[in-house]
């Protein structure tokens, strides 16, 4: 199971730069995670790893194989890099059995008799799909359907899964069990797998690491709780785990501890972080990190605020109440009934970045 190298990749589609100086690695039996919004690049990536795109210039590795350099005129065709590739439209054939779908995989690549038999035995073991070998596709569920097309995907052994947004097409409740099971699977087989998607919950949960692009670049390389605690600029900050972004004021400091004051209202100790030079920056915090204050309590950066709405979210409460001059979301399993709430604001939970 290789680890992958993508140096300086660029991908230029006439005027459009799909990817600009776009460089990563991912180790040995990895779970890497492109994640970003629609036409960020992930998929312009994820294509250029498969060998179904020449980028413009870059180079590519697979452990000690160079499977794309544009400066050495080197290009793998996607056959023979033996990657296993799984898109949205995974469509199995539909007039061969689950089974036939994955011995026609196996006899494209020549892989015959007991060996065949065996892999595919294994296959449909390790997506719990043995008692179906005999159906045909329209006769199983959207969800069964997407773990033959990932069974055929694995039965050649692949060195490389390669991912792209392979739980789309099924709902909310099966795209959830169906994101522990692949995770589950990608530990038990250990192959290096690299997915895209646009949805972080899907992301923070199944990936060791995760890159977040934007408009054709990295804007952070880190682990899910890298990515979410402490994420590098505002558009993270934003895309993965919506944060409350807020104008603030970085105060001159002088000898005391540093302080931001929230635009039209109050001043927050920002803890012992540095913080920026005086002046004006964004703050962002998350909503659950923004504590509804008990009585009796005396926590820091305590902030009194109207309750702008209150919605009931099953298990929690998301209120929108004003701080100053700024609306801000706040998620707490504390139920309320009054207009007024006393909230505290915790230094650590602050973020801030320079504006522009
Ligand atoms: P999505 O989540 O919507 O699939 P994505 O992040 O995968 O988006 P890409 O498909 O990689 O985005 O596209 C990146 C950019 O490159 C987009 O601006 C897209 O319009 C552009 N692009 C992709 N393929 C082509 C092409 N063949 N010709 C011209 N522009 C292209």
């Amino acid at each position: 199971m290789a680890n992958v190298r993508v140096e300086n990749l660029v991908r230029k589609f006439g005027a459009v730069t799909a990817l600009s100086d776009v460089s990563f690695d991912v180790a040995n039996g990895e779970f890497l995670t492109l994640l970003g919004p629609s036409g960020c690049g992930k998929s312009t990536t994820l294509a250029a790893l498969a060998g179904l795109d020449r980028p413009t210039s870059g180079r590519i590795c697979v452990g000690e194989r160079v499977v794309f350099d544009a400066s050495a005129g080197t290009f793998v065709d996607a056959q023979f890099r033996n990657f296993g590739l799984m898109f949205q439209s995974y469509a199995l054939w539909p007039h061969m059995t689950v089974y036939k779908n994955l011995d026609f995989t196996l006899e494209l690549r020549r892989i015959r008799g007991r060996e065949a038999r065996d892999r595919i035995n294994e296959a449909l073991a390790l997506v719990d799909m043995e008692s179906y070998a005999e159906r045909y596709p329209g006769e199983l569920s959207g969800g069964q359907q997407q773990r033959v097309a990932l069974a055929r995907t694995l039965v050649y052994s692949p060195e490389i899964l390669l991912l792209d947004e392979p739980l789309s097409n099924l709902d909310a409740k099966l795209r959830e069990r169906a994101r522990i099971w692949l995770g589950e699977l990608q530990r038990r087989t250990g192959v290096t797998t690299i997915y895209v998607t646009h949805d972080q919950a899907e992301a923070l949960a199944m990936s060791d690491k995760i890159i977040v692009m934007e408009a054709g670049k990295i804007a952070q390389i880190g682990t899910p709780n890298e990515i979410y605690e402490k994420p590098a600029n505002v558009f993270v900050a934003d895309f993965v785990g919506a944060s409350n972004l807020l104008k603030a004021d970085v105060q001159s400091v002088g000898s005391g501890l540093p302080k931001v004051r929230l635009e039209g209202g109050p001043v927050l100790d920002l803890g012992n972080e540095t913080p920026l030079p005086a002046g004006p920056v964004t703050l962002a915090i998350r909503p659950e990190r923004i504590e509804v204050v008990k009585s009796g309590d005396t926590p820091p950066n305590r902030v009194v605020a109207q309750v702008v709405t209150n919605s009931y979210l099953g298990s929690r409460y998301l209120l929108v109440v004003q701080i100053g001059s700024q609306q801000v979301r706040v998620e707490t399993s504390t139920p309320l009934s009054n207009d007024q709430v006393e909230l505290s604001m915790p230094p650590e939970a602050l973020s801030l970045y320079p504006i522009g």
